[in-house]
């Protein structure tokens, strides 16, 4: 199946590590040039030079994205370097325990700035690319936003408002002819993930009783399968789809938990 990536931009924020350096993988691959907007630059260059063996033309700039200024500036970068963007890939973001009874109001928004409002920010900062490219954007949320998880206000409130706008800008969007999906995943090993794991006393037993409860496989989604989803989303293969939520998730969210 071709894709069509080939030659085009792609913004990927969050793209040094986990998730994100798997869908600059898969778009490196497919010739596409991915642009790394992150706060690690150590993790991003040794990603840049894996991928550009390949000459794929793919680029970092540092930001800390919960710096409105910052996103900007990088998206500004993206451009002068690369030419038009015709794609972004909303991903960076942290599961960061701002509970209801435990957090405060402040850390409440800090948690959105981390985890939401920087996705508003690139997007809004790459529109004019997008439409004159007519171009894509895939979000990255999270099951948080549907099942919830205790303990995590802020995160949840995100990922559910990343699910929100992704519907709202779908339709915004629908007439410059930039389709707008969201990618949900559940249980992912990247990481952030193995952080998470360790604040528990056994993180192993932890990992086989979440595994256990994945209904395809008793296993993890890779960062592998969530990238071939995204890269589909953005691909001229999924020309008239829109407004989209796709779980890749091994059935977590959707099927019989009262599995055998
Ligand atoms: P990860 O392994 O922590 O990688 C995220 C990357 O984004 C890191 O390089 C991180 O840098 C960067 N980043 C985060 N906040 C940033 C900021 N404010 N400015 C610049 N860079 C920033 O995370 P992941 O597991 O791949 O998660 C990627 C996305 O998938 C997130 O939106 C997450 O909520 C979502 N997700 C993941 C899972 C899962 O199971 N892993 C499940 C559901 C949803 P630092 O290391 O410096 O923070």
């Amino acid at each position: 199946m071709n894709l069509e990536l080939d030659g085009k931009t792609v913004i990927v924020t969050g793209g040094a590590r986990g998730i994100g350096a798997a869908i600059v993988r898969a778009l490196a691959a497919e010739g596409a040039r991915a642009i790394i907007i992150d706060r690690e630059r150590a993790l991003a260059e040794t990603l840049l030079k894996e991928v550009n063996a390949g000459a794929s033309g793919c680029m970092f700039v540092e930001a800390d994205l919960v710096d409105v200024a910052a996103c900007r500036s990088a998206v500004v970068e993206a451009e002068r370097v690369a030419g038009r963007v015709h794609a972004v890939v909303n991903n960076a973001g942290v599961n960061d325990g701002v509970g209801l009874a435990t957090g405060t109001p402040d850390q409440f928004v800090a948690s959105l700035e981390r985890n939401l409002v920087h996705y508003y920010v690139i997007a809004q900062c790459a529109l004019p690319s997008l439409v004159a490219a007519r171009g894509a954007i895939v979000n990255i949320a999270s099951k948080v936003a549907l099942t919830g998880q205790g303990n995590t206000s802020g995160y949840a409130a995100a990922k559910g408002g990343i699910l929100a706008l992704t519907r709202e800008w779908a339709v915004e969007l629908a007439p410059s002819g930039v389709r707008v999906n969201a990618v949900v995943p559940a249980e992912v090993m990247t990481p952030l993930y193995h952080q998470w794991l360790d604040t528990f006393p056994d993180p192993g037993a932890k990992l086989a009783d979440i595994t256990r409860r994945i209904p395809l496989g008793q296993r993890m989604t890779t960062s592998e399968e969530i990238a071939s989803a995204v890269l589909f989303l953005l691909s001229a293969r999924a020309s008239h789809i829109t407004g989209q939520h796709i779980h890749v998730d091994g059935g977590y969210v959707h099927l019989d938990r009262a599995m055998p």
